[in-house]
This record gives structure tokens, sequence and C-alpha cells, in this order.
């Protein structure tokens, strides 16, 4: 039997229909940008293995640090216990933080990062007996699939099933010129109700690549900050160079109370999840009293393996090279942008640093769904790219080394798909 068929005997993939999916690829190698099949072939990783990938694959630095900590600590619990790597880790994170993030709390991915810091939120007003229980989000956000996460992204297709379920969350759209006196109101007709808003900051990721400008998002979140609504800002997607600039908040003048990151924290090795927060939180939580406490936490939290490549990967990122390769990655980004613009197929091109998105024309709504995907997904990976587009929006997000002839080879195969589209 090949891995292929091995695979489908027992294993149930993520995000995948399982009765009309094709099988799925057995990937045996990976190495820089590129991913290598049990055949050899090679697919160019556009979109960083599911927005994790900053360094490219196998990173022998990321793997050194992480097999010399393998051999000295790999796991320990994490309650009245420490270790290095966490500590180092939080301390270097910080750093590069907006200010008054001040306390460090650990998970091992982007919804539970998430939900720890809703549960931060609910529960800091709790213990100062406020009646604040309501969480502010945008349409179209996302957020996670726990439940929690779930409740605060957008209602789609994929909520669908568990809507009864799911905990009431006042939506709004995302900031425009045109609808910001409109949700300032909003948000004080409701203020001492609201516990929190979370948001993802410029760039909304699954729900489209949608973006949105940051002179918006300060305003509405100064008027946040004016009725003590606290500010969850998850940068689980945005954060670590994706927007040109280290954080979403780097473009950002206000900042947030919270913060999530997941995802390329570690470079895209291991699995982890960091919620920060401010101080006035944290000591929210302090008491004699044992009710007060944060009683969350998950087995595998601060694993030190994925601390180490966290540690690993901040460096690789905060070096001169990688910042060079993001720089250079925007620029090529924003000449195809206005090439592909001008596209007859094209009905819009976004871009926020290292993220490039390309809408395409559609008599059917723009949805997940969309049937060119169905089009689309195979065509790039039979010219061995893998691209994964969200309905009719392409989007590109590459690891920072990938070079300028595979970013100009998988522009030119974007171009040959859109102009096929039009020949049909
Ligand atoms: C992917 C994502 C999450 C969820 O992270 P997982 O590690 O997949 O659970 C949360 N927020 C945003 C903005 C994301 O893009």
């Amino acid at each position: 039997m090949t891995l292929s068929e091995r695979d489908q005997q027992h294993i149930w993939h993520p995000y995948t229909q399982m009765q009309t999916s094709a099988p799925a690829i057995p990937i045996v190698k990976g190495a820089g940008a590129y991913l290598f099949d049990e055949q050899g072939k090679r697919y160019l990783d556009a979109v960083s293995s599911w927005w994790v990938t900053l360094h490219g694959h196998a990173h022998p630095y990321i793997a050194q640090k992480v097999a010399a900590q393998l051999l000295a600590l790999e796991q320990v619990i994490f309650a009245g216990f420490t270790h290095t790597p966490a500590i180092e880790l939080a301390e270097t994170l910080l750093e590069i933080l907006p200010a008054n993030q001040q306390k460090v709390f650990y998970t091992d991915n982007g919804s539970t990062a998430v939900e720890v810091a809703l549960k931060m939120c609910l529960q800091f007003w709790n213990n100062k007996g406020s009646s604040r229980q309501k969480v502010l989000a945008f349409t179209n956000g996302y957020h996670g699939d726990t439940f929690g996460a779930m409740a605060v992204s957008g209602r789609s297709v994929w909520t669908r099933p568990f809507e009864q379920l799911l905990f009431d969350v006042v939506f709004i759209d995302p900031p425009t010129k045109e609808n910001l006196p409109q949700l300032k109101s909003l948000v004080s007709g409701m203020a001492t109700e609201i516990a929190c808003f979370i948001y993802e900051p410029l760039v909304q990721g699954s729900g489209g690549m949608l973006m949105h400008s940051a002179e918006g998002l300060n305003e509405l979140m100064r008027h946040c900050r004016k009725e003590r609504v606290l500010m969850i800002q998850d940068e689980v997607f945005t954060g670590f160079g994706r927007t040109g600039k280290n954080f979403g908040c780097d473009h950002l003048t206000e900042v947030p109370d919270l913060m999530c990151f997941s995802k390329g924290l570690t470079g895209g090795t291991m699995p982890l999840g960091i919620t920060t927060c401010i101080n006035e939180i944290y000591e929210g939580f302090l008491s004699e009293d044992q009710h007060k406490a944060l009683y969350h936490g998950h087995s595998f939290t601060a694993n030190p393996l994925a601390c180490t490549a966290a540690l690993a990967s901040l460096e690789l990122l905060r070096s001169q090279e990688t910042q060079d390769h993001i720089r250079r990655i925007c620029k090529k980004h924003l000449e195809f942008s206005i090439k592909v613009e001008s596209h007859p197929q094209v009905k819009e091109v976004r871009q926020t640093g290292t993220i490039l998105a390309i809408e395409w024309k559609s008599n059917a709504e723009t949805s997940y769904f969309n049937a060119f995907r169905d089009q689309l997904y195979p065509f790039f990976l039979e010219h061995g790219i893998l691209l994964r587009p969200l309905g009719n929006v392409i989007y590109i997000l590459p690891p920072y080394c990938m070079s300028n002839e595979d970013l100009e080879y998988i522009y030119s195969v974007i171009w040959l798909a859109l102009s096929q589209t039009e020949k049909r």
C-alpha cells in the first residue's frame, strides 16, 4: 500500500470533505520554501503551510537548538515549576511588543490563546463585581475553532451546525470613514455591558484576506479605551513580520490591552500559543481568595521545546538578513499587484506587507465554497505550487526565505490561471 492509501484507511483530515477530496499528498521532506513528496516532486509552499512557516522548512538553526533542548529537558509541569526557555521567551517577546504588555500566559495554539484572552477579560470584570459580559467582534473575523473562539468569529458555514450553542456576540463591521460615527455610538450605547473587543488588526485572514485601514482601527481603539472596553488584539496570523513590520500593532498608534500569538511564533516548527496582557488585568486576579485565580491550563503549557523553537525563530526574525527578505517580498508583491490589478479577470488586489490577495471576478458570491477554488487548487498543484484559495480569493504569503525567482514563478502561474479562466 502507498502512504496515501494507508492514510485513507485511518486518517480524518481538517477542513476536508473526506468523500470528495483528492487523497492527501504525502510529504517526506521540507527544505527552505519547498516541500517534497515520495516521488521527489517538489512543491513551492506559497502559503507557509497554513501561515506558520517563517524561515523555511526544516531550518537547521531552529533544529539544532530544539535538538539540544530535547536532550536537556523535554517537558515539565508548568504549575509550581518553570524553566529557562519559557522565561527567556517571555523576556524576548515583551521587548518587541508595546510597552504596556507585561505578563505572558502560555498555551499551545491560536484558538487557546484566544480562549485565555476572553477568559481573562470576562473573569477580570467578574472578579471586580462588574456585570460587563458581552464581547464585541468584527463580522468576518476569525479567531479559531474551539467553542469560545468560534463564538467570537463571524458566523459562517464553519459555525452553522453549532450556532445555537455559541454565546451571543455583538458584531460590528470593520471601521471605514463612513461607518465610524455609527460604530462609536453603538459601542457607547452598550459600553457598560461590554467586557472586551476582539479583532484581527489590519488583515482579516480566514475571512478572505480582508483589509482595513490603520487610521480607522486607531480611532475605534481610542473610543474603546474611552469607554473602558478591554481590547484583545489577535495577532495569531499578523504577528512576526507578516504585515511587513513585526506586528500589526507596529502600524498603529493605539495599543491593545491583551494580545494573542501562535502560528509564526515558533517559526512554524512546533505548536505554541501566547496571550499577553497589561499589569492591570493580571492584578485583577490577585487576591487572598483562591476563587479569583485564573483556572486555565493545558498539559503542554509552555513546552520547553516549543519555547526554544520560538526563541530561535525570534533570533532569526530580528536578524538583518530576515528583515531584508521581508522588505524584498513586500516590494515584489507591490510590483506584481500593480501589474495584476489591470487583468480583466481581477476584481480587487489587496496587499499588506508579505500578504498578497487577489480576488477573482466571479458571478457567484465571494465565499469559501466558490467553485473557482475547486479548479484553482489542483491547477496550482500541477504546476508545483501549494496555494489554497479562499473561494475566489487567491493569496500568497511565502516563507521569508523564498527567492525572487520562486516568487516570479508563482506570479507567472497566477497570471496563466487568470488568462485561462478568461478563455472559459
Ligand atoms: C489561525 C488563527 C487562529 C487559530 O489558531 P489555531 O492555532 O489554528 O487554533 C486564531 N486567530 C487568527 C487570527 C488566526 O488566523
